[in-house]
């Protein structure tokens, strides 16, 4: 181990360019029927950052927390550090901030969610109530979604139908689970008929980023209801990136081993930290690919648990037509009705723009994007032109596609248990020698898969790691999350001047 200096670095972020309403998206409207958000998803389960201050060293040397990754649970923990007057080191792998909740604000002329895009609860938990004093515009997602049937809406009549058949399947995997973590696929109702692969797409690759084959019903189940969203108009990712403003952040630093025996010693490329404690906000498939070596290993126990707690796969092929050529509304939601596994979902015009994302995930999603971009553009250009005509492919000004899977960091897109999985969570809750915690979205019991639970266990992580600093006796877990959610939600970012966040500029072993 050698002492080191590393580089306190600004977080990176060009602000969002200014944008508007497009005139375009509120043409050629046509009428048609919808459902109402709520009934439908019942059943359902850069800004440029200030200077970023520099971290202190405690007295003994080495922080007090070392936490890995400076996504939404990594910034979370990084600010009730900070807070709390502790020493810490947050270690960024990649060069930007953010995670999965991205915006990129380059490949289009409007911003860009990469990764994650709503905010679901956003009355109960944090993240939008933190928007405002960011100086970012939240608003309400659209009430309803609307499926294409062909070249034509779903009318009333089979919406209905549909919504009831949707209702009896969320239903039937919530009774099953009940008893038995199942396989959600197994104890789908019989009587789903045509409406089977549009149900299946829904509550499987849409809600989960999984087929329901994969998916543990005990998972899906507890998963809470995603049925209020708001967007953010500058993007998702904008508005994190915002939230970690002041915060010191070494980013292009990634943790290479988290070594328990003495004390915690944490190796970077850039040399190694010493530390009391600390956080891991790595995604379940970066600690399954060994991305990091714990010394000692982590016991079978975990390591299972993080596999079964696998990222599934879900990607946006992004589309900037020229004009509202899909004649939808800002921000609709649609799906279509599906006859096999190749579909996707559609959200129109975002934030009023001419920007669209086609949603692609599960295993058909799985395959496409291992095939690469064009393939995945390719897809999604010809099925957008098989509902609503040929011409959409010659408005396509501009294309982007994700590939979570690849993500050199991530791996893949969120966690939805394995079949009799569900309780790998809880494991992933217990800290490794009293010294490592982890947090991210799987290590969220019913917000999993968002970005709000990440930043709820990210703040859990931190209130255990101070009681551990302060040598307090271990509450019990359900009491530590309303007591972070609490905090939360009174908790504002610090003013510019004072110092909370951060403290040193060096480290040393
Ligand atoms: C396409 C897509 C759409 C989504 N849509 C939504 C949505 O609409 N709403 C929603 O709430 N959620 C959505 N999600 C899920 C949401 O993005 C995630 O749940 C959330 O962002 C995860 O945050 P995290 O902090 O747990 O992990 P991450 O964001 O993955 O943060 C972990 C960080 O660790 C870093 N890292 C990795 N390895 C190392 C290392 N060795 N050393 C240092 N750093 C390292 C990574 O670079 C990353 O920045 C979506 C996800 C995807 C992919």
């Amino acid at each position: 181990m050698c002492g080191v200096l590393l580089p306190i670095t600004t977080i990176a972020f060009a602000r969002a360019a200014p944008f508007g309403q497009s005139g375009a998206t509120r043409k050629h409207l046509e009428t048609m029927p919808r459902l109402s958000r709520r009934a439908f998803l019942a059943a359902s389960a850069a800004f440029a950052a200030g200077p970023a201050t520099g971290a202190r060293a405690s007295a003994s040397g080495g922080v007090d927390v070392v936490i890995v990754g400076a996504g939404a649970a990594g910034i979370a923990a990084a600010r009730r550090i900070a807070t709390a007057g502790r020493t810490f080191a947050l270690l960024e792998a990649a060069d930007h901030v953010g995670g999965r909740c991205i915006t990129d604000t380059r490949t289009f002329t409007v911003p860009y969610d990469r990764g994650a895009h709503r905010i679901h609860r956003p009355g109960t938990y944090p993240i939008a109530g933190l928007a405002r004093p960011q100086r970012i515009e939240v608003y309400p997602a659209p009430p309803s979604q609307k499926v294409r049937v062909g070249r034509r809406y779903a009318r009333q009549g089979e919406l209905e139908d549909f919504l009831t058949l949707q209702v009896s399947a969320s239903r039937a995997i919530a009774d099953a689970a009940r008893t038995a973590d199942v396989v959600c696929e197994q104890v789908l109702p019989d009587n789903l008929d045509n409406w089977r692969p549009t149900v299946e797409f829904i509550l499987g690759p849409f809600g989960c980023a999984k087929d329901l084959t994969q998916v543990s019903a005990v998972d899906f189940a507890n998963s809470a209801k995603r049925d209020t969203d708001t967007f953010c108009r500058q993007g998702f990712g904008t508005l994190l990136a915002a939230l970690a403003e002041g915060i010191a952040v070494h980013l292009s630093t990634p943790v290479i081993t988290v070594d328990t025996r003495r004390g915690v010693a944490v190796e970077t490329p850039k040399g190694t930290i010493a530390a009391r404690t600390a956080i891991v906000t790595v995604s379940t498939n970066m600690v399954a690919a060994d991305s990091i070596k714990f010394i000692p290993d982590l016991s079978a126990r975990q390591r299972d648990a993080f596999g079964k707690l696998a990222l599934g796969s879900y990607d946006h092929v992004a589309f900037e037509f020229g004009g509202n050529a899909l004649g939808l509304d800002s921000d609709d939601l649609v799906f279509e009705k599906a006859t096999s596994t190749h579909t996707a979902a559609i959200l129109a015009n975002v934030s009023g723009t001419s920007l669209s994302l086609i949603e692609v995930a599960g295993q058909f999603g799985r395959d496409l994007s291992a095939q690469g971009e064009a393939a995945m553009v390719d897809f999604a250009a010809n099925w957008l032109a098989g509902l609503y005509g040929a011409d959409v492919k010659k408005a396509i000004k501009r294309s982007h596609a994700t590939r979570w899977n690849h993500d050199r960091w991530t791996l893949g897109a969120f966690s939805a248990a394995a079949p009799g999985g569900q309780g790998a969570r809880r494991i992933l809750m217990e800290p490794v020698r009293d010294a490592v915690w982890f947090a991210g979205e799987a290590v969220h019991e019913t917000l999993w898969g968002t970005v709000g639970g990440a930043w709820v266990s990210g703040e859990r992580a931190a209130e255990a790691v101070l009681r551990r600093l302060s040598g307090e006796k271990e509450l019990g877990s359900a009491r530590i999350e309303k007591k972070a959610k609490r905090r939360s939600r009174h908790h504002r970012a610090p003013r510019r001047g004072r110092p909370p966040f951060g403290a040193a500029k060096r480290f040393q072993p």
